[in-house]
């Protein structure tokens, strides 16, 4: 018979969700092993934001995520604040400050954050165990030769060697599909399976599109360029920079509208977002007929940018040849260009996917865990906390803010 080794809880993923949680339950006295098949814990802290890791943002509201029950992320998000967690960082002394929108990113390295996690595990007495995968996980109330009263048994393998846990409460911490050079796995999906929860299929979200039709010869030669624009696609819109890559086009514009795509969907782009280009049009027309069509456009963009959009928009729109002077235009010519440039019709090919996706759309039904206390409603002991649940941010640290608020709520309880 193989020896186990108990603990209050045990949380599967050592990441911002698993981490958050950890600490507190250990501060509150509970014993804790965090389990983690990765060499490394946190590893998508050390590489968010650019190396800054954007850990939060001053103005999050349960309207910036997504989730099939919006009501759903509101109490965990109202009971651990992004002030509460400010509070942490200044208590741990690490510099930060806000880049645009609220937007709160270290001033040194993303490190400072991870390492501040960890420090609060250690105060919290908690274990971190790596490079350990979860082969099984058994509720022991369902045998019923149950010879311990623990509910949860977990058999591992650390470097070849089996190990056995067991837990009364056990926190599957170990987010979503995005980029799984980084550790992911649909780990905590299966875990929801074999305790009959529900899941909503997964798909990549905050994820550069893909464009393969002709305007990808447009986006190769544009590569690197960016512009401000609007975006808009089911009913939502944002502004921001939009960046032409060799694949399509990225940036926070495109990353935030991405996650409300659906594949097949048409994007419009405001490419001159604070012009009224019909009217400019109309009006520059009386004023000066014999400007030229390619400068009067050209005025708002950059010299790469005019070469290769304007030549690509407007000998689409004129076949028979491009209208040298704005004289030449008539009204509906002058209405098609500025639809053009104020509302192009884009549709992506797809998106660079899970590879380089900042997050998971998608996950365990929240209906199926308590808002309260993360816990499922029909599985005592089990808790589900961050991207593995269908609650999903915009850019901006919302994400993180989801995993530091769901991993506080859950500790509460575990
Ligand atoms: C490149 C990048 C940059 C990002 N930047 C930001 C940002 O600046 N701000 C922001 O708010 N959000 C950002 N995000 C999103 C944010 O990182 C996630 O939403 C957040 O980390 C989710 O936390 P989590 O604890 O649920 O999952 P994770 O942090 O992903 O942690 C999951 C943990 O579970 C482990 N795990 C997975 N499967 C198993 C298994 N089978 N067995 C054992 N362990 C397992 C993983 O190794 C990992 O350590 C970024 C994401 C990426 C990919």
């Amino acid at each position: 018979m193989v020896n186990s080794v108990q603990y209050d809880v045990i949380i599967i993923g050592a990441g911002a969700a698993g981490l958050m949680c950890a600490a507190i339950a250990g501060q509150r006295g509970r014993s804790v092993l965090v389990l983690d098949h990765a060499n490394k814990a946190g590893k998508k802290i050390l590489m968010s934001g650019g190396g800054r890791c954007n850990f939060t943002n001053y103005y999050v509201e349960p309207d910036r995520y997504l989730c099939r029950n919006p009501h759903f992320s509101k109490s965990a998000l109202s009971r651990y604040t992004q002030w509460d967690f400010i509070g942490l960082v200044e208590k741990h002394g690490i510099p930060y400050h806000e880049k645009q929108l609220g937007e709160l990113f270290c001033d040194n390295k993303s490190s400072d954050i991870l390492d501040m996690l960890l420090n609060e595990c250690e105060q919290g007495g908690v274990t971190v165990q790596l490079s350990t995968s979860v082969e099984s996980i058994v509720d022991n109330t369902e045998k019923d030769d149950a010879a311990t009263s623990w509910q949860y048994q977990l058999m591992t393998t650390q470097e070849g060697l089996r190990c056995q846990y067991e837990c009364e409460s056990l926190v599957i911490a170990t987010g979503g599909l995005s980029i799984p050079t980084l550790g992911a796995t649909g780990f905590g999906y299966q875990i929801a399976e074999q305790f009959n929860l529900k899941t909503y299929a997964t798909r990549a979200g905050l994820v550069p599109f893909t464009i393969t039709n002709q305007l990808k010869s447009v986006c190769t030669e544009l590569s690197g360029s960016s512009c401000d624009v609007t975006m808009e696609c089911n009913n939502q819109s944002f502004r921001g920079n939009m960046l032409f890559t060799h694949r399509g086009l990225s940036g926070p514009v495109v990353l935030q509208i991405s996650s409300y795509w659906q594949a097949g969907d048409t994007v419009r782009v405001n490419l001159l977002p604070d012009i009224d280009l019909a009217q400019v049009l109309r009006e520059t027309q009386h004023e000066r007929p014999k400007l030229s069509l390619k400068k009067f456009i050209a005025q708002w963009l950059t010299q790469k940018m005019s070469e290769q959009l304007v030549e690509f928009f407007l000998s689409a729109l004129f076949k028979q040849g491009i209208p040298q002077t704005l004289a030449e235009l008539n009204a509906e010519q002058m209405d098609l260009i500025a639809a053009q440039f104020n509302a192009w019709q884009l549709t992506p090919s797809g998106t660079e996917g899970y590879r380089t996706a900042e997050v998971t759309l998608g996950g365990i039904d929240t209906d199926e865990v308590s808002s309260k206390t993360m816990m499922a409603k029909n599985q005592q002991g089990l808790y589900f906390i961050g991207e593995v649940l269908d609650v999903t941010g915009h850019l901006g640290g919302f994400n993180f803010q989801w995993a530091w608020a769901s991993g506080w709520a859950a500790a509460q309880y575990v």
